[in-house]
């Protein structure tokens, strides 16, 4: 995502009401925060917050925690959010690299990655969102039978993700390599950039992954 320093988005996000500023305090507590035992499920590098504002909207019973690590692209979220009534939606301006210190074991229900940053360099692989070390970090906040859901437009970080997944111990429950013309594409929720890439015809990608039981390590393709 291109960034354009945007003056004073600090304080704005300093002050915001939708953003949890300590998040650290609620590690083991979110319930307390959304005063309801709803499920948790967060997306990270949420950008513009379009996917989950809708989610938010269309599932009032469930919880969403939107983690974006970048003041600029965050206040954009915020700025849309002021015209919606969601109590169920938080925000959170963080490295995904610390949800371990944000959520307990099993406090996540599930986790969404949509269109994250490519990092093509193999020494950049580490700041992939689906790269072992992040995927350590998903393994111990997530619950027991949650699950991490990925959609990218990107076929070599997804042609990574098919192997860095299934290496670090999860199991792809399904995977395509089109998903808006696949039988997945029913209920779909697009991001800002899904219509940007669907708009001009790249086909999006989609795997949804839970750990790997001793018994079930295979995965089935679409
Ligand atoms: N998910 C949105 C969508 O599909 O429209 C935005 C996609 S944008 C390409 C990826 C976003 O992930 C960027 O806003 C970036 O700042 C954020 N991001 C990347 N790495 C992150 C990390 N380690 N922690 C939190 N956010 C991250």
């Amino acid at each position: 995502m291109r960034l354009r320093h945007i003056p004073g988005a600090e304080e704005q996000i300093g002050e915001s009401p939708y953003v949890i500023q300590e998040p650290r305090e609620y590690r083991g507590r979110w319930a307390e925060l959304f005063g309801n035992g709803n499920p948790v499920r967060i997306e990270v590098g949420m950008g513009k917050g379009r996917f989950l504002m809708e989610l938010a909207a269309a599932n009032p019973g469930i919880n969403y925690v939107g983690i974006e690590m970048y003041s600029t692209v965050l206040l954009k979220a915020i700025r849309k959010r002021e015209n919606l009534n969601l109590p169920n939606l938080w925000f959170l301006r963080v490295d995904a690299r610390t949800l371990a210190d944000i959520f307990g074991p099993e406090e996540v229900d599930r986790i969404y990655l949509n269109f994250s940053d490519p990092w093509p360099k193999d020494r950049h692989a580490k700041r992939r969102l689906t790269s072992p070390e992040f995927l350590a970090v998903y393994h111990k906040i997530l619950k027991y039978d949650g699950v991490l859901e990925f959609k990218t437009d990107n076929r070599e970080l997804f042609d990574y993700s098919l192997e860095s997944v299934p290496a670090a111990g999860w199991r792809i429950q399904m995977y395509t390599f089109d998903l808006h013309h696949s039988p997945y594409a029913e209920g779909n929720v697009m991001t800002e950039y899904e219509m940007k890439f669907s708009a001009e015809g790249k086909p999006v990608c989609k795997l949804v992954a839970d750990r790997a039981k001793p018994e079930e390590s295979s995965r089935t393709p679409e």
